[in-house]
């Protein structure tokens, strides 16, 4: 994929960071590349887009976005082949959420070439950043809030786009444990869980934390009315395998992010033959399933952790053991091809990457 080359203007760092990098040690989102976009938005348009060293931004106390929540973000990721060539999976999708984002947060959108292209310009600033390593990339964080002076209620006028980058490694290095919630609620219908908006992620932590006090990784949400249907987990969208068929909640109510890593595999699998149902996915149905070895795999899917196999689910007391991981197959596949296409390695036959 190509976009036009528009360029930015780019303030280069003084001296790079990346020698000091201890890349076997690297944590998920602590440290940060050289340079990062930013761009404004005031009287109604987008305007000095451009690219600095990474640094702190200052803040006004009265900063919008603290008080009232509009602040939206995406992530992406770009890999580096063996040859050298950086692979970005698939942005022009992230460009489409981000604007979608907006419109639900009552926030500008950005126009979508425009943050290809600032992605594009970034990632070729701080090139040295993308690990050529198996299983690690550079981490794409796109983000715009508002920041008007302003304490009161009402979209604000003005915003800032930015984007930062973060090298990483593997997100979980275990297959997870999923705890079924029933008494709180990541996105009820008519709410913001489509978006990919900063206050789902804070609601979400004193949730996720009592489960991890329970020894679970994640929770596998349910819809808020009855909490019967199962809707995704964690950050991740949740996909199950039962008699050869990939079932997986339907993402018409809008209280289901839209994953890129799901959308693609959806895709994927249809190729190969396989029958994909997305349609309304209770908690019984999985549950029987399990009591009568017949689900076949199941797996989160998002950008960040990829495809996570799912090893436990926490039903009420008990903890329902899933299949021996190396028995899934469809997972392994999936996570194998998609790694293929992302790190160079096969051809990119569906036209997935935007190189650089
Ligand atoms: C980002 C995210 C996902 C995964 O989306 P990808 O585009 O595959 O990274 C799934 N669920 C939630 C709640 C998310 O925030």
């Amino acid at each position: 994929m190509q976009t036009n080359s528009k360029s930015f203007p780019i303030q280069l760092t003084e001296k790079s960071q990346v020698e000091g990098v201890e890349w076997d040690k690297l944590e998920f989102g602590k440290i940060f590349s050289d340079h990062m976009f930013i761009m404004e938005y005031a009287d109604g348009s987008w305007s000095n887009g451009e690219i600095v060293p990474f640094q702190a931004i200052p803040m006004h106390p009265a900063m919008s976005a603290i008080h009232y929540g509009q602040s939206i973000f995406e992530g992406l990721k770009a890999y580096k082949s063996k040859t050298g060539q950086i692979n970005i999976f698939r942005p022009e999708l992230n460009a489409h959420r981000f604007a979608e984002s907006a419109k639900r947060m009552c926030m500008p959108e950005v126009p979508e070439a425009l943050f290809l292209e600032a992605v594009r310009a970034l990632i070729e600033v701080d090139q040295n950043w993308v690990p050529a390593l198996e299983g690690y990339s550079l981490y794409i964080r796109p983000f715009m809030f508002a920041t008007d002076h302003f304490v009161g209620i009402k979209p604000s006028e003005t915003y800032k786009f930015m984007i930062l980058t973060s090298p990483v490694g593997v997100y979980y290095s275990e297959p997870v444990r999923v705890k079924i919630e029933e008494h709180y609620t990541r996105a009820a219908v008519g709410g913001v869980g489509r978006a990919k908006a900063a206050g789902n992620y804070g609601a979400s932590l004193y949730p996720a934390k009592q489960c991890q006090l329970n020894g679970f990784h994640q929770l596998l949400w349910t819809d808020a009315v009855e909490h019967k249907y199962i809707e995704e987990s964690g950050t991740m969208n949740i996909i199950f395998q039962i008699g050869g068929k990939l079932i997986t909640p339907s993402e018409d109510s809008d209280t289901i992010l839209r994953g890129i890593t799901k959308r693609t595999l959806i895709e994927l699998v249809k190729e190969w033959g396989i029958v994909v149902e997305e349609r309304r996915v209770s908690v019984e149905e999985i549950i029987t399933a399990i009591r009568e070895g017949k689900l076949e795999d199941a797996f989160g899917a998002g950008t960040a952790a990829t495809i996570a196999q799912i090893a436990v689910i926490g039903y009420r007391d008990e903890s329902l053991q899933l299949p021996p991981i190396e028995s899934r197959v469809l997972s392994n596949r999936i996570k194998t091809y998609l790694d293929a296409v992302k790190y160079g390695e096969i051809e990119d036959v569906y036209g997935w990457n935007m190189t650089i």
